[in-house]
Formats: structure tokens, C-alpha cells, sequence
């Protein structure tokens, strides 16, 4: 790092939403802020790229930003004047079943409940109360891990979601609609849902999507990075691309670092600097399962049998309640399911922007694989390919390319990198686990230095930037001081 000869009072290894907004909140207090990415471009797996024919443009990894949208700190920014646009659709979820009509979750409670038969007034009282006040809910539910702001309706939601979803589903709703509709949201947890705690997301979900619609950004998931980028300039923080830090000669001389990384690779980096029991820690973290996605050019919008489909943002592909569970239980165990879970996201519907006027219609599908992020190296994805092929083709759409070894790989890199989606503190021994090493996690000093972690990993669950900005207060005096009680938790 000769090249820079001042010292900065934060380096940021890695550029992802988190790392960015770590950043931002560094130097929103007046802070030098240095982030530095491996990859050519800044996002890591919230970038948008040209993967499949010429003039269509895919997400690289996320692609639909229901807490993005929502994210207290992400609202606190001017990120519209640095060119971030969400698109909100008229329906954030469609779930096909067979034979029937796609259960639709709309923006408007009414409308939904319309499609739910028996199970309306059931599905009505469990959403309703959180929407008078669904800042106040998004602040507790996605922020930090404290004494709610809002004690009364957080309790209300901690006895609805502390329970797994199959068993609050089956409790909750008489017909499968309802059902199914409510486990599609609760298997972007990517847990069997069997499990406790799984009905959150399933609930959080739900309520955001009736408070805002699950967005896509316009022009890709990139303009989120961009956005966080050019904020950050104009706040006076620096950016260098296309270097990748691999040990602690790497870095600038800097009073704090903040890794958005993997655990293995801050273990990697500043094991000089680190104490045995924290290393120890790192090196232990189990990583979370891994995912691939396809991209689709298509000849046009999915054909699909109920055309609603196409009001959508996300098509949750995967049937009833018993078919999810069953398929996210076999992903667990390390098996594959036959009829797997797919998130189907059509940000074409929404964004003219993503294909060629004449195609107009893009597709990302995202599917989680039953090999622990850190183990997958893309072993038997022909296979696991072609059954998701297949479902589509259930699905009646035809593609004008099929995914190919390039975009493939493309996703898995950042995949590897990113130890998937924040699944795990939906787990009460993870969040344990977590309160634990978040005691760990706090920057440790070495000589004056210290090194905190930033990921997405970081407790508790989800991305966009929360991660990123909760660990800057802890950062420790003078500087924690400096910054601290500016931040807002974000999700
Ligand atoms: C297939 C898939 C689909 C997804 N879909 C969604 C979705 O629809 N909605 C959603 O909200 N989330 C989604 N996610 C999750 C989302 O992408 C992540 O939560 C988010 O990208 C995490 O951000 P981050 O800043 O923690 O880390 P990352 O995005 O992983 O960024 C880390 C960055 O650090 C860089 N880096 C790593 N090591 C080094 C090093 N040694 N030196 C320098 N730089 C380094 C990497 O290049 C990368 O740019 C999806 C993820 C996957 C894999």
C-alpha cells in the first residue's frame, strides 16, 4: 500500500452494502475512510451484470430488497440524489399452486385477504396491527438486538415468530393458500421450517410487503453500491478497486479496520494481530448453506397460467406448505429436493431497463443447495441445474439461453465470499452463539490497531447495510465516541 502515505482513521476491506455503509457512517462523523474492494467493481453481491445476451442485465446475486427498502439508515440517506430508485410492484409475492389461481400478496391487505378465502380474517388480524406503526416495528425487528422502542407490538410479534412455521401456519390458517403463501415468505430463511423462530421471517416478510412492496432497484441491484459510493465521495471517503488484501502488509496504516469479509479471511489477514481466542472463533464459524442461481434471457414475459404471476417482483415456486417444508428439510439434511424451492425474481416486469424492448424479459433464480457455503464448489450443478430447468419448463417459459459454466461461476465467487442471505440467527442456539461472539466480534486491539467485522454475518440476520453501520459504534474510543449515537440500525 505504498501508494498512500496518509493514515486513514478507517480502512474498509470490502465494498459490499455493508462495508459501504460502515463507511458512510464513518465518515458522515468526519472520519478519513479508505475502503478497499478485490473485485474490479464495488457491490460484491449486490452488483448487476451483462451475464447472459447482449442487453440484458442480471443481478448478480440480490435482486429484491424488501428490508432494503425499509432499512432505517438506507431511509436516513440521500441516496435518490446519488441515483438510487426503487421500483415498487403492484404485488410483492405470487405463489402458483396448482389447479387454482396464484395466491397474489398485494400491497393492499384487502386484496390479499380477498384471495384467501376462509383464512382472511385470520391472515387480516396477523398482519394489521403492525401496519399503524410500521416504522417503529422495522426499526425493532430490523435493527439490533435490544430493549424494543416499541415493547407492546414487538411482544406481539415475538409470539407469533417464535414459532416454527409449519406448526404456526397449520395453527394459524384452515386452507392451503394462506398456508402456502406464508411458508414461501418463511423459506427465504432457509431453514427446514420445522424449526423455532422460522414464522419471523415469514411474518416479517409479509408485513413489508404490505408496507412496501418488495422493490428492485432501476437499472440493477448495482445502483445500491453506486449510490453508497458516490455518497461516500462526496463525504470526502476514497475508494481503490481490483485490490484484494491478503495479509495485514496489505493495509494502510489506519486507527480502525472493518472487514466485510468472511470470518476465514479476517482470520487470514489479521492473524498477526488478532488474540488466540478470538482466531479460534473465526475459524470455527460454521458457514450457512450455499446457493446458486440461474439467469434467463427470455423470448418475452413468462407465459404464466395465471398472467397475475407477472405483478409480481418475486415468484415463489414450490407449492404447498408440505411440499416447502419438505424440500427446505431435504436441503438441510445436505440432500436435494426433487421439487425444490425456488425464489424466481422478474425485475424485467418491473424495470424496461434490465432487456431489449423486443425480449423484454429478464429472470434471476436464486435456489439454496445443501452443502455449506464454504464447502460448495460447484460440484453436481449440472444436475441440480436441469431439475430447476425443468421446473421452469413446468412453468411454460421458454428461454432464448440457457445458463452457461461463465454466469455461473460469476455467482458462485460472490456466493463463496458472502456465506448466504442471514439465515442462522433465526436459530435460538445461533443467537446465542452470536450474542456470544458478538462480545468476540467487537474490534479487538493490537497495538493500538483494531479490527472489527462488518459482514452480513453479523448478527442478526439479513443485509443492507445494518451490519455495516452496528459495528462502527463499537468500534471503542476515541473513535466509537466520535461517531456513536449518529448511527441507525438498518437491515
Ligand atoms: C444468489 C444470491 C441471491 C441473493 N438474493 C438476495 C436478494 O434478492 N435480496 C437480498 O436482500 N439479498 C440477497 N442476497 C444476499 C446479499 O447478496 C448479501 O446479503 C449481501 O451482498 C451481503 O453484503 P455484504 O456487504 O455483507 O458482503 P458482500 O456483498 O459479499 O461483499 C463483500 C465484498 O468484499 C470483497 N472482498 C472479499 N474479500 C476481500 C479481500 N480480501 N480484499 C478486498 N476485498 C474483498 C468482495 O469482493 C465483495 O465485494 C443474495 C445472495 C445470493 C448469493
Amino acid at each position: 500500500m505504498g501508494e498512500f502515505r496518509e493514515t486513514f482513521d478507517a480502512v474498509v476491506v470490502g465494498s459490499g452494502p455493508n462495508g459501504l455503509s460502515a463507511a458512510v457512517a464513518l465518515a458522515q462523523q468526519g472520519a478519513s475512510v479508505l475502503v478497499l474492494e478485490a473485485a474490479d467493481e464495488i457491490g460484491g453481491g449486490t452488483r448487476t451484470a451483462a451475464l447472459t445476451l447482449p442487453g440484458f442485465v442480471h443481478d448478480v446475486c440480490s435482486a429484491v430488497h424488501t428490508t432494503g427498502i425499509l432499512s432505517p439508515f438506507f431511509r436516513s440517506l440521500p441516496l435518490g440524489d446519488h441515483g438510487l430508485q426503487w421500483i415498487v410492484p403492484r404485488a410483492s409475492v405470487a405463489h402458483p399452486l396448482d389447479a387454482q389461481p396464484a395466491v397474489m400478496m398485494w400491497r393492499s391487505l384487502e386484496e390479499t385477504c380477498e384471495g384467501l378465502g376462509a383464512d382472511a380474517s385470520s391472515y387480516r388480524s396477523l398482519i394489521e396491527p403492525f401496519l399503524d406503526n410500521s416504522e417503529g416495528f422495522f426499526a425493532d425487528a430490523l435493527g439490533p438486538l435490544s430493549w424494543p422502542r416499541h415493547p407492546g407490538m414487538f411482544t406481539r410479534f415475538g409470539l407469533n415468530a417464535m414459532w416454527p412455521a409449519t406448526s404456526f401456519a397449520a395453527w394459524r390458517f384452515q386452507q392451503s393458500r394462506a398456508k402456502a403463501l406464508f411458508a414461501g415468505c418463511a423459506g427465504h430463511s432457509i431453514l427446514p421450517l420445522d424449526k423455532l423462530f422460522t414464522a419471523a421471517l415469514g411474518l416479517i416478510f409479509a408485513i413489508a410487503g404490505h408496507v412496501e412492496p418488495w422493490p428492485v432497484a432501476a437499472g440493477g441491484s448495482q445502483a445500491i453500491p453506486r449510490a453508497l459510493g458516490s455518497l461516500l465521495r462526496s463525504l470526502g471517503g476514497q475508494i481503490r478497486t481490483g485490490v484484494r488484501v491478503t495479509s495485514a502488509a496489505d493495509l494502510p496504516a489506519a486507527r480502525v479496520y472493518l472487514f466485510d469479509t468472511s470470518p476465514d479471511q479476517l482470520a487470514t489477514v489479521a492473524e498477526p494481530a488478532l488474540p488466540n481466542g478470538y482466531l479460534r472463533r473465526l475459524r470455527r464459524y460454521r458457514y450457512g448453506p450455499g446457493a446458486f442461481k440461474l439467469d434467463w434471457a427470455l423470448d418475452g414475459p413468462i407465459p404464466w397460467r395465471d398472467p397475475d404471476c407477472l405483478e409480481a417482483s418475486t415468484v415463489h415456486l414450490g407449492g404447498t406448505l408440505e411440499e416447502i417444508a419438505a424440500s427446505e428439510a431435504t436441503m438441510f439434511r445436505g440432500g436435494h429436493s426433487e421439487k425444490p424451492y425456488v425464489l424466481l425474481c422478474q425485475q424485467s416486469q418491473l424495470d424496461p431497463t434490465r432487456a431489449p424492448p423486443i425480449c423484454r424479459a429478464q429472470v434471476d433464480g436464486p435456489r439454496t443447495l445443501g452443502k455449506p457455503a464454504n464447502e460448495w464448489h460447484g460440484d453436481g450443478s449440472p444436475s441440480r441445474m436441469s431439475r430447476a430447468i425443468m421446473l421452469m419448463a413446468d412453468y411454460h417459459c421458454s428461454p432464448i439461453w440457457e445458463p452457461g459454466a461463465d454466469a455461473y461461476n460469476v455467482s458462485l465467487d460472490v456466493a463463496l465470499s458472502n456465506d448466504l442471505l442471514g439465515a442462522r440467527p433465526l436459530q435460538p442456539r445461533r443467537v446465542l452463539g452470536h450474542l456470544a461472539a458478538l462480545k468476540c466480534k467487537r474490534p479487538q486491539r493490537h497495538n493500538g490497531d483494531q479490527a472489527g467485522w462488518c459482514d452480513s454475518e453479523y448478527p442478526n440476520g439479513g443485509s443492507r447495510g445494518r451490519h455495516g453501520t452496528r459495528v462502527v459504534p463499537s468500534l471503542g474510543a476515541p473513535l466509537g465516541a466520535l461517531i456513536s449515537g449518529a448511527i441507525q440500525p438498518s437491515s
